[in-house]
């Protein structure tokens, strides 16, 4: 419990984070280690009316924002990113106890955030417009046009529990690159990495109202949020169920939704498998499964099917299971007790099936034993549902070409890979495979932080990655001279 008051230090109860002020809530609820169960902190629950102050005082700080010479927006994010740098192990540690993330991956996720922080910084000082040639038109001889992009004002932000600080991040760093203002409405699972990063905010000079972060019921939160005619866009994290919910009630804010998927690998004939094991085995199973690309659908070749499945399962067997804050542990708790439930359903469903179960497929408190499935029928939820667990299902393809069907038999498109040596195969995969993005001689679980990155289908809409996040979050603006 020590390293729990020491990552929460500034009140284990904590308060909502308002026009630059940490208020109390009014009413609390416990928030749980989905490891052990031990109570972490006491989080407030946000009401209407917090969340009608926190657009308020959003609203207030916009001009302030939309005045800030981009040179000082730069500044604010490095700040940030130096003083996340100095305390990633706390940072760290606050992503393992509220998430159940295994410390050494938390460590990684941390240090993304702290690039994903300086990328923003960058793209603050490069937003511009272009020249427009009027005179292509005979109506437009001696005049002058430009475009500029200017912050869209207040930005209502949702993010999940599964990468609480890198996500929060993707939305905070290029809304203030920007220029904007940000209500921020954090996991209900995963809110302490949130409110760390107001604190360093606070601490990096951010003027008062620029960020604002309320906790509590998605419903009550975003709700308000989604429908307040003063929040300009919403920029959502988090199933597709609630984002396409999201969409529906926006009516004509800009919405970017980055949902979940599916996502696949195809493994070619004469591939290595020895060089591509561990790479799978981490893409499968890393947080658990819980990547919005996670690698939960495999399509081996027949020539190397039977070589494949046989070390994948060994290298699987070798994974260390347990504590998330013990540095050797691989793979830990599942975010909720009915997530284990639901998982162990999914995985009884395909056994019934016929399908095989090669490791795995029991429970140990809340966590879930990395399990491997082989020769799954696709209409099966492991198969075309999200799993979002350590799930991971081998099937054997005769060729790439029926794999590419398989991939794209889906309602998900967030990214897919493909191993291959043949570069006519590779090509005509990246042009196959209906997704955002399509990884050669990768997992689809390759994620850099200013690449952009969203899906197609129920993943989603728009792109996140700095630049393009920022493209998304300003408004384009016409200035047209008229010289004669
Ligand atoms: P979730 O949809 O349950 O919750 C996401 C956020 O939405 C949370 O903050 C939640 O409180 C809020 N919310 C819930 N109901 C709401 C409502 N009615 N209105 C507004 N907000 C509401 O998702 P989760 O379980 O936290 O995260 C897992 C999901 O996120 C998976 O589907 C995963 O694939 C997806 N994900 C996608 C990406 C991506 O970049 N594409 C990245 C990470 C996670």
């Amino acid at each position: 419990m020590a390293e729990t008051m020491n990552v929460t230090s500034n009140h284990t109860k904590k308060k909502l984070f308002i026009h630059g002020e940490w208020i109390e809530g009014k009413e609390y609820s416990e928030l749980r280690s989905p490891y052990n169960e031990e109570v972490i902190a006491e989080i407030p629950m946000a009401t209407a009316e917090d969340v009608e102050q926190a657009i308020a005082a959003a609203e207030k700080a916009k001009k302030v924002m939309a005045k800030m010479p981009a040179f000082e927006r730069a500044n604010i994010l490095e700040t940030l990113a130096r003083k996340l740098e100095e305390r990633l192990d706390e940072a760290a540690t606050i992503i393992a106890l509220e998430a159940a993330k295994p410390i050494t991956t938390a460590k990684g996720e941390v240090v993304r955030t702290i690039e994903t922080y300086k990328f923003a910084a960058e793209e603050a000082k490069r937003i511009h417009g272009e020249t427009i040639s009027l005179d292509a038109a005979q109506g437009g001889v001696n005049r002058i046009g430009y475009t500029v992009r200017e912050p869209i004002g207040v930005i209502g932000a949702i993010t999940p529990f599964n990468f609480p600080m890198n996500l929060v991040a993707h939305k905070v760093g290029p809304a203030i690159a920007a220029g904007n203002t940000i209500v921020l409405k954090p996991a209900t699972q995963t809110p302490l990495s949130a409110f760390f990063i107001a604190e360093l905010l606070e601490e990096a000079g951010l003027p008062k109202g620029a960020l604002n972060v309320v906790t509590g019921a998605g419903r009550v939160v975003g709700d308000k949020l989604v429908t307040d005619p003063r929040v300009s866009m919403i920029t959502f994290t988090g199933s597709p169920s609630v984002g396409i919910g999201i969409r529906n009630k926006a009516g004509l804010k800009r919405v970017t939704l980055e949902l979940g998927s599916n996502a696949a690998v195809i493994i070619d004939k004469n591939v290595n498998i020895d060089k591509i094991i561990s790479r799978c085995v981490t893409g499968a199973f890393s947080n658990q499964g819980q990547v919005c690309i996670s690698l939960q659908r495999i399509y081996a070749h027949e020539d190397v099917y039977d070589a494949f499945v046989e070390k994948f399962v060994e290298a699987t067997k070798q994974l260390t299971l347990g504590d998330p804050m013990k540095p050797e542990t691989d793979v830990s708790a599942l975010i909720s007790p009915s997530d284990v439930e639901r998982t162990l359903s999914w995985i009884q469903e395909a056994k019934q099936s016929g399908a095989a179960i090669a490791t795995g497929g029991v429970r140990e408190g809340n966590i879930v034993h990395p399990t491997v499935i082989l020769q799954a029928d696709p209409q099966l939820k492991v198969s075309c549902q999200e799993v979002f667990a350590p799930i991971v299902l081998i099937n054997k393809v005769q060729s790439v070409d029926e794999a590419i069907v398989f991939v794209n038999d889906s309602n998900y498109g967030l990214q897919a890979g493909i191993y291959t040596n043949d570069v006519h195969t590779a090509l005509n995969a990246a042009e196959e495979l209906h997704v955002g993005g399509v990884l050669i001689n990768d997992i689809p679980t390759f994620r850099v932080d200013n690449m952009p990155y969203g899906g197609v289908k129920e993943s989603g809409t728009g792109r996140e990655g700095l630049k393009y996040a920022v493209e998304e979050m300003t408004e384009m603006k016409l200035v047209v001279w008229n010289r004669n």
